[in-house]
């Protein structure tokens, strides 16, 4: 189901858990800043999700009300994601969900790395 991006921070989204380390994920990369593993149900050949360590609910929240540290710090952790699977050199698409039209169906911010094959044209 869609959420609904208004919403106040649910602590106990899947995402939040994966942070406190409740439950596993397929890690491979994480800083002060941002935490990235492997979707559970891959897109592409490639298919990471990278995820700020703040809570915040959308890409919305995100950009209205993290520190400019938060948001440097985590915009660098996407593009080293996306350099250390070595998907510079083909290209990849890094796409976030922001609220109902966009179907996001997790509450916390998540930007999805798509790579590892041609990934045709943007559909909007
Ligand atoms: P959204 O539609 O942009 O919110 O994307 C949510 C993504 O989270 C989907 O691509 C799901 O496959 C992925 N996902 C949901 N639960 C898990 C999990 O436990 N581990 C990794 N990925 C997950």
């Amino acid at each position: 189901m869609p959420i609904d991006p208004t919403q106040p921070y649910d602590e106990s989204n899947i995402f939040a858990r994966i942070l406190r380390g409740e439950i596993p994920s397929q890690r491979v990369y994480e800083d002060e800043h941002a935490l990235a593993f492997h979707d559970i149900s891959p897109l592409s050949p490639t298919h990471i999700l990278v995820i700020p360590k703040g809570p915040y609910v959308s890409w919305d929240d995100f950009s209205a009300n993290a520190s400019d540290r938060e948001i440097a710090g985590f915009i660098r952790a996407v593009g080293k994601v996306a350099r250390d699977q070595g998907l510079v050199e083909q290209g990849y698409r890094a796409l976030a969900n922001v609220g109902l039209n966009s179907g996001q169906e997790v509450p916390h911010l998540h930007v999805h790395i798509f790579g590892g094959r041609p990934l045709g044209p943007m559909l909007a």
